[in-house]
């Protein structure tokens, strides 16, 4: 009996290498009666939280109040012609389960989030009906990539590629190690990834859109800094799986916007 019970486990093992969490909810991992994303639990928390809805910035996603058309961070950039991307897309909100599953596959070796999360970028770039030559990502330096195995950015953005049938290249580098910017104010941030990074290939950008790809957008630092490294791109795109939204509270549970 033991040994039938012992050779059962070693068969779900098995299994959930296979098949890993196929039926599952992404953010929670609670069985799914049906095929999607999301058990009802998650969907049915209050404000709908999952999904970056409401009155966004046009320029990089981020939830403003509803007479507003972009949000304050874009126009500092503009007015200081310091903007170098022509607009984001996040499909969920980073906060809550949706941080939780992120941070797995960021950190976790969650690498069976690629699909859901690609398909949800996806879809939501669906809509928009961009036109798109060349798909990359946000570059992790090689030490980075070590702790991790991999760069999620990069596992993205060749999924999104599959999806799009548009080819994924690495265009940057990361070759110097930048502390972790979380902390940082985006002024510090913006300063701490100039120089940290190189174009690979300046001529293959020439006049080509371009979409970039991280898992997280917060204050658009990043993407900024690498769109400033491609300013013979046509139109630089960025996508995101979630957007930290900066001028909503999450955790005092009222939503502003
Ligand atoms: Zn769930
Ligand atoms: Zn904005």
């Amino acid at each position: 009996m033991k040994i039938k019970q012992a050779l059962k486990n070693i068969w779900n093992k098995i299994l959930d290498i296979i098949f890993p969490e196929d039926f599952k909810c992404i953010l929670c991992g609670k069985e799914l009666s049906a095929d999607g994303y999301f058990c009802d639990d998650c969907l049915n928390q209050k404000y709908n939280m999952i999904f970056n809805l409401g009155n966004r910035c046009e320029i990089c996603d981020t939830q403003i109040l509803p007479e507003n058309k972009i949000c304050d961070n874009c126009k500092e950039r503009k007015s200081h012609h310091n903007l170098y991307f022509e607009k984001c897309f996040c499909p969920l909100n980073y906060q809550g389960n949706v941080r939780r599953a992120i941070l797995k596959f960021k950190e976790d070796n969650a690498k069976y989030l690629v699909k859901p999360f690609a398909e949800l970028i996806f879809n939501r770039l669906k809509a928009e009906n961009l036109k798109l030559d060349i798909i990359t990502f946000v570059p992790s330096h090689k030490k980075t990539v070590r702790r991790r195995g991999y760069n999620q950015a990069k596992l993205l953005a060749e999924q999104l590629s599959i999806l799009l049938n548009i080819p994924c290249i690495e265009l940057l580098e990361k070759n110097v190690y930048t502390k972790r910017q979380k902390k940082l104010d985006y002024n510090k941030r913006q300063e701490n990834l100039k120089d940290s990074m190189r174009l690979l290939d300046k001529d293959i950008i020439k006049g080509k859109n371009i979409l970039i790809v991280d898992d997280v957008i917060t204050t658009c630092a990043t993407i900024n800094t690498c769109a400033s490294l491609m300013p013979k791109a046509k139109n630089i795109y960025a996508t995101a799986v979630a957007r930290r939204n900066l001028f909503v509270d999450y955790t005092q549970k009222t939503k502003k916007y």
